[in-house]
């Protein structure tokens, strides 16, 4: 609705008149008119264009033409420069003033284009008066809440209507757009969202559609010929070069682009059938009468076919977590095929592939780097050698030897007709070499004629033997080759141009079905919605569904890789091989529980023992950080007599009923009740928002004194502390490094009073704070038990409490311990490995050096935006902390936010937590590497830079 947005309107004079004439002493003379100011920023002074604000100029364009659609003014059939209908004289007049060879040579090149494709189309496209000049300094975007992850996020306005004339909406829209994606990696992929917002409102016919890339490359080449004659006139006046090129830069990306695919990606913005003819070709492959011949000489019902599933979740791609390791990946599928006594195995059409999520199929989009993982052809495994026919007839488009790595090998290109002379192709890749050489392009080849041979690994660049057979509706502009695996953000329009090998293979749909239903993610919100808990939460606005993870990575459903910096229980590494070989081979043997003897578990217990200082020699097995902690209370409590217990604000011990009662960030949180009575809290030692600052040497003292208060208040209601609990650096309560002599003077505290200390590890233990093992040699003190979570397993549900063994004899009261799966075999096993492989891979020492350089990163950002007030943190455990103001330390939690959800938009994981919930945390697994590092700081740093954050 045009009523949406603000316009600029005239005053009237004084006299009553729109305009005013000034005359000047030399009898020339100027109109002059007052207009209202627009409220606003302009479109070009804010980055990044979302894909929400870029689809917002659809809506706001078309919204403006659809008011101006009826209206009818004889000025506006005006000659002028900037009207489309006279690019060809525009252009051709400035040419001489396009003094760089190559930008002459592209825009002589698209002024060709115009003269071919669009002056003789005007009669076929809608007319109307358009506003003509929609570019980036004359839009308007507001702020659409104070948030910043709904700031700039819509157009309010247009100002200058001094280029209005007589054209079309299809105009409208290309002027709108070639503005907005100025200054892009990927222009297409930023003006999609502009044609889609405007067909929501305005409709756009297939006419239309088909003129847009021509018509947006039509206004750059206006925009850099006008802009050089400007430039000759004022040679010295810099500002107009500098404005001309980005547009030189896009037009010299918009040439590269296939004018056929922009064309087809337009249709889909629009909802059209992404490839126009599409539908013919499937409507004639379809007919029951046609009978195909087969692609190669096996008989699938007969011979035997295995279908692989090689989706990114796949359970059978398991035992390979190196996508580079096709020798591996061959032995596996061809193992796969012998065991079953099949001759062909069956790789899947439009599945999403985790075999396509190395760094070669990645590309870098405007936003976040994207893998080209969908397959978009049918893969058959067979032997290499296997003869491969043509399934019906037709003449040879090309063979060639496509070598680059992420290519098919030698291919053949097939060229068919369907009825109406609509022509599509089919290609065989992965072929040997030598079996093509007696093809000539143009040769006809007959239905069941052998057109080639399979190749082997060595000349398929080492890819299993396999033919990858593919149909293409449109060969776009690609000579011999054509794309087999598509941006699942394109999924739609490389389907459409490529539709289902099946429908030519013929094979029946249990060999090319998914194998195990998946759900879009609406559909598991609404499922979990219906029958979860309705607490679960979910991160991010845009919800992840998380096929896969590998080291220090996370991978979608659709092959896109995360970096995980915000995960700590996968500790040595997402799915680590030794840790997972040692939980499938222990569970194959035996899983029993505690009461009979077995090796795993006392071998555990005398490991887990290495790593604690004397007198912590007596373990007790669960299976989560809250077990641990309710055991550790139960312990302290028996050795004591007493149940009084002193906590740290802010603190989070776990999930049970007896630990919600001593966590500060649940009973003090939403849905909370307070401390009970027998549970005391002390101020969090937190040296940069709390009562004493780390600049006083003093801190940890002062704290520390807090504890004695508490323990006096538990003595003035006539009883005495059992326990002080504490995470040895606290991760809930916002990434808190305690000040030196903390733990020390509040463990003597405590002592002296009877009761004991119990330091909680699940976060923090096992080598992440990178200088010691635990979290609490970092305060060089000994607690009384320790309590271990998380990392212990790498996923597993596993936990330990360790304690002396004095304590561990008090709790000896004739009441049996019993955990049924504490501890279980499988459990040690893989206790075990995890210890093993953190030794092995020096993991402590990475934490140490990695998390070193990474906040030393962060220092640097933080010298230079304003919006971080802290850093912080040991080794792998990191906390970043927001403020709106230096001074007071207004939090920011919606910045926090913001930076959350961007960092997720490009692809790295972090969280937000602490008491505002303005601390970005990172805990990421402890192979995080210093490339990853550099990653996550280069990519805060764009975040950071983003106009969303700009001071409020
Ligand atoms: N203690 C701390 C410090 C924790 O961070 C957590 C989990 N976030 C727990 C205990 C509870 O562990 P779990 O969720 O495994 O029960």
């Amino acid at each position: 609705n045009a009523a949406e947005f603000s316009w600029p309107e005239t005053h009237l004079t004084l006299e009553g008149a729109d305009f005013a004439v000034v005359r000047h002493k030399d009898g020339s003379g100027h109109f002059v008119r007052l207009l209202t100011y627009l409220p606003g920023v302009f479109f070009g002074h804010i980055r990044p264009h979302k894909i929400e604000l870029l689809r917002n100029l659809g809506i706001f364009l078309a919204s403006m033409d659809r008011a101006l659609a009826s209206f009818r003014h004889p000025a506006a059939r005006r000659d002028l420069k900037w009207n489309m209908k006279c690019a060809a004289s525009t252009v051709h007049s400035r040419l001489d003033d396009l003094t760089d060879r190559e930008t002459r040579t592209v825009v002589e090149y698209f002024l060709d284009r115009y003269e071919k494709n669009i002056a003789s189309k005007w009669s076929h496209l809608r007319t109307s008066v358009i506003h003509n000049d929609a570019n980036d300094l004359n839009v308007l975007v507001g702020h659409r809440s104070p948030e910043p992850d709904g700031m700039y996020s819509k157009v309010v306005g247009i100002i200058d209507f001094g280029d209005m004339v007589d054209g079309s909406p299809a105009v409208e829209l290309a002027v709108g757009t070639a503005y907005a994606i100025l200054g892009t990696a990927d222009p297409l992929a930023a003006a999609v969202p502009v044609v889609s917002g405007y067909h929501q409102v305005l409709p756009l016919t297939e006419e239309e559609l088909a003129c847009l890339y021509d018509l947006i490359a039509s206004r750059l080449i206006m925009s850099v010929a006008i802009s050089a004659e400007q430039r000759k006139a004022e040679a010295a006046n810099e500002y107009l070069s500098i404005s001309e090129r980005p547009a030189r830069e896009l037009l010299r990306r918009w040439r590269v682009l296939d004018p056929g695919f922009a064309h087809c990606a337009f249709r889909q913005a629009a909802a059209y059938e992404p490839c126009p003819h599409a539908s013919k070709i499937i409507t004639w492959l379809k007919r029951p009468r046609n009978r195909f011949g087969p692609v190669v000489e096996l008989d699938l019902e007969k011979d035997g076919a295995v279908l692989f599933d090689l989706s990114v979740g796949s359970p059978e791609l398991g035992a390979w977590t190196d996508s580079e390791d096709r020798e591996e990946l061959t032995r596996m599928l061809f193992g796969r095929m012998a065991a079953s006594g099949a001759k062909v195995g069956i790789g899947r059409y439009n599945e999403a592939r985790r075999l396509y999520t190395s760094d070669l199929f990645k590309t870098s989009g405007n936003d976040a780097p994207e893998w080209r993982t969908v397959h978009l052809g049918i893969d058959l495994f067979v032997d290499p050698g296997s003869a491969v026919m043509a399934p019906l007839d037709g003449r040879v488009h090309s063979f060639r030897d496509n070598d680059r790595p992420l290519d098919y090998g030698p291919t053949i290109i097939l060229e068919h007709t369907a009825p109406q002379g609509v022509k599509f192709y089919s290609l065989y890749g992965h072929l040997a070499k030598k079996s093509m050489t007696d093809l000539e392009p143009g040769r006809a080849v007959r239905k069941g004629e052998r057109i080639g041979r399979v190749g082997d690994s060595q000349e398929n660049g080492g890819w299993p033997p396999h033919l990858h057979f593919q149909i293409i509706c449109d060969l776009l502009g690609y000579e011999g080759d054509f794309p087999g695996v598509a941006l699942p953000s394109q999924r739609a329009l490389w389907l459409s141009l490529c539709p289902d090998p099946n429908l030519v293979l013929g094979m029946p749909e249990s060999l090319t079905r998914p194998k195990s239903r998946s759900n879009e993610i609406p559909e598991i919100l609404s499922l979990r919605r219906r029958h979860l808990g309705p607490n679960l939460s979910i991160a991010y606005q845009r919800p992840l569904k998380i096929v896969r993870g590998f080291g220090p990575h996370l991978y979608d459903e659709d092959g896109q890789v995360y970096l995980d910096a915000v995960n700590n229980v996968p500790h040595v590494g997402h799915g680590h091989p030794k840790v997972v070989r040692a939980a499938q081979a222990q569970m194959a043997v035996l899983n029993t529980n505690t009461r009979y003897l077995h090796d795993r578990l006392v071998e555990y217990a005398l490991r887990l023992k290495e790593f604690l200082p004397e007198p912590l020699s007596v373990f007790f097995f669960v299976c989560s950080g809250s077990e641990a902690n309710d055991l550790a209370l139960r312990l302290a409590r028996t050795h004591t007599g007493q149940r009084d217990t002193i906590v740290v604000d802010g603190a989070y011990h776990g999930n049970l009923s007896s630990l919600i009662e001593i966590s500060p960030y649940k009973f003090d949180g939403p849905g909370g009740r307070g401390a009970p009575p027998h549970v005391q809290k002390v101020p969090t030692p937190d040296g940069y928002r709390g009562l004493y600052k780390s600049l006083d040497p003093d801190a940890g003292q002062k704290y520390a004194g807090h504890v004695q208060e508490a323990i006096e208040r538990i003595r003035g209601q006539g009883r005495n502390a059992a326990a002080f609990v504490a995470e040895s650096l606290m991760g809930s309560a916002g990434q808190i490094v305690y000040p030196p002599g903390f733990l020390d003077a509040a463990f003597l505290m405590i002592r002296r009073a009877g009761g004991v200390c119990i330091a909680d590890e699940v976060q923090v233990g096992f080598g992440r704070v990178g200088t010691h093992f635990w979290g609490f040699e970092t305060q060089g003190v000994v607690p009384d038990i320790v309590t271990m979570g998380k990392p212990i397993g790498n996923g597993h549900p596993l936990a330990a409490v360790a304690t002396t063994p004095e304590i561990a004899a008090s709790f000896r009261t004739g009441m049996e311990y019993f955990n049924t799966f504490g501890g279980n075999p499988v459990s040690c096993a893989v206790g075990l490995a995890v210890l093993d492989v953190l030794r092995e891979e020096e993991l402590q020492r990475n934490a140490f050096e990695v998390g070193r350089y990474l906040k030393s990163g962060l220092e640097e950002l933080k010298s230079r935006h304003a919006l971080i007030g802290d850093v912080r943190g040991l080794g792998l455990f990191i906390g970043i902390e927001f403020v709106l103001d230096g001074a007071s330390l207004a939090p920011a939690a919606a910045e926090a936010a913001y930076v959350a959800e961007r960092m997720r938009d490009k692809r790295i994981l972090v969280s937000t937590d602490g008491p505002f919930r303005n601390v970005i945390k990172i805990k990421p697994p402890l192979v995080f590497t210093r490339a990853d590092a550099d990653r996550f700081i280069e990519t805060l740093d764009l975040v950071l830079g983003e106009d969303a954050l700009r001071p409020r």
